[in-house]
């Protein structure tokens, strides 16, 4: 025998009841006890950080396969920067445990430092990707021969070079121009701003193996109707096949405005005394 009824609707509105309650107090309790963990990395900054360091910890270099931790280095702050993938560290349980667990009220041994933590992780980063950058050279030429129209100041000629026969992989090229401005004060015109974006890193430039690239640009309006001693600085920075950014130092050169030339100095001109 079925069941009356009544008791049948009882059983639905019940069911039903329970459910919407559970839901609402699900979001009620949702909204009073916000979690306090991190928010994630987005699944590609997880997959990118466990190339780079190809499943080792980033403390200790330890092979983990699946035992590794994705880690927030900072646990508080700005979502978007908890998020960004420079706040994220493969770690091995153990370590994960010891970085996690430094009692500041009992100090013994020596904690981790943010910055350590930071540098040891590139390090492992490094040793994990090096073998993926090719030789690559950046470099510029003023008054070529053979294209006068395009390197007669205020252009510039530049040149990208693979200089091998390994992987290809992507640059990001950033230009500025720095006016000395008489008793030691420097004007830093910041990034260069161009059309295309190829010399103010937002365009990157595709290398294959062996292909040297030729471009050009105009220096700023301000470098041009100046007598001001005139630096280019260019930053570049290598990406290589996994999306690893490789920033080399940068290189900066000074340009004679009555020998046409620019000549390169040894340092950038930050740390030019
Ligand atoms: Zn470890």
């Amino acid at each position: 025998m079925g069941k009356p009824a009544y008791d049948l609707w009882d059983d639905y509105s019940s069911h039903v009841c329970q459910g919407l309650i559970r839901k609402r107090t699900q979001q009620q309790l949702g909204e009073k006890m916000p979690s306090n963990r991190p928010p994630p990395f987005s699944e590609k900054d997880k997959i990118r950080v466990l190339l780079w360091s190809e499943r080792h910890c980033c403390l200790c270099d330890k092979p983990c396969d699946t035992n590794i931790v994705v880690h927030h280095i900072q646990q508080k702050g700005n979502p978007e920067e908890l998020s960004n993938i420079q706040n994220a560290i493969p770690l091995c349980y153990d370590c994960h445990g010891r970085i996690k667990s430094y009692n500041l009220t009992h100090r013994v041994g020596t904690s981790y430092r943010m910055e350590e933590v930071k540098a040891r992780r590139e390090q492992i980063y490094e040793k994990y990707t090096r073998h993926l950058i090719p030789l690559v050279n950046f470099n510029i030429e003023q008054g070529a021969p053979d294209k006068p129209e395009l390197s007669t100041f205020p252009k510039v000629i530049t040149h990208v070079t693979h200089g091998s026969e390994s992987l290809p992989v992507k640059a990001k090229i950033e230009i500025k121009h720095i006016l000395e401005t008489g008793d030691s004060k420097k004007h830093d015109l910041g990034i260069m701003q161009d059309k295309n974006g190829y010399y103010s890193g937002k365009t990157l430039w595709h290398l294959n193996p062996a292909v040297r690239i030729r471009g050009n640009y105009t220096v700023p309006e301000e470098c041009i109707n100046s007598n001001f001693d005139m630096w280019l600085e260019a930053r570049l920075t290598i990406i290589d096949e996994y999306e690893r950014p490789h920033t080399m130092l940068p290189q900066a050169w000074k340009y004679d405005r009555k020998g046409y030339y620019w000549f390169l100095e040894p340092t950038s001109f930050t740390e030019w005394v």
